[in-house]
């Protein structure tokens, strides 16, 4: 198992940071963000340390799609149709922790495009 001791993210996956953790599975972590930007703000993150979206397709390509499984059940078990699945890739693009997630965004009425 791959983590970085600087690393939040990977703390909240060793349990050495305490998360609202609202589902597990054996590669995938999630829980609620610490600053919700909609109803349901749910992150999901591999419990292994990769830095954004495109080098966990890289090397692990069946953690990806098992964090989207994850994702689609957040969604499901807080009963929204309608999702938003977000993988901020880079500074400038949002991105302010380098170890993967995407943001599971509901509960609301969406506006496009984003900012
Ligand atoms: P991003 O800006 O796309 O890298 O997203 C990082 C997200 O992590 C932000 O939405 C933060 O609110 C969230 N966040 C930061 N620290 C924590 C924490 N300790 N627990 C839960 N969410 C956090």
């Amino acid at each position: 198992m791959t983590r970085d001791a600087d690393c939040l993210f990977c703390k909240i996956a060793g349990g050495q940071i305490p998360a609202d953790v609202v589902r597990e599975t054996e590669h995938t972590l999630a829980f609620r963000d610490i600053s919700p930007q909609a109803p349901t703000h749910v992150l999901v993150v591999p419990r292994e340390h990769h830095r954004d979206v495109a080098s966990l397709a890289a090397a692990a390509p069946d953690t990806l799609a098992e964090l989207v499984r994850t994702a689609a059940a957040v969604a499901a078990g807080e009963g929204i149709e309608a999702y938003r699945l977000v993988f901020n890739t880079g500074e400038q693009a949002g991105q302010s922790v380098f170890h993967v997630h995407a943001h599971v965004l509901g509960g609301r009425a969406m506006t496009w495009p984003p900012g």
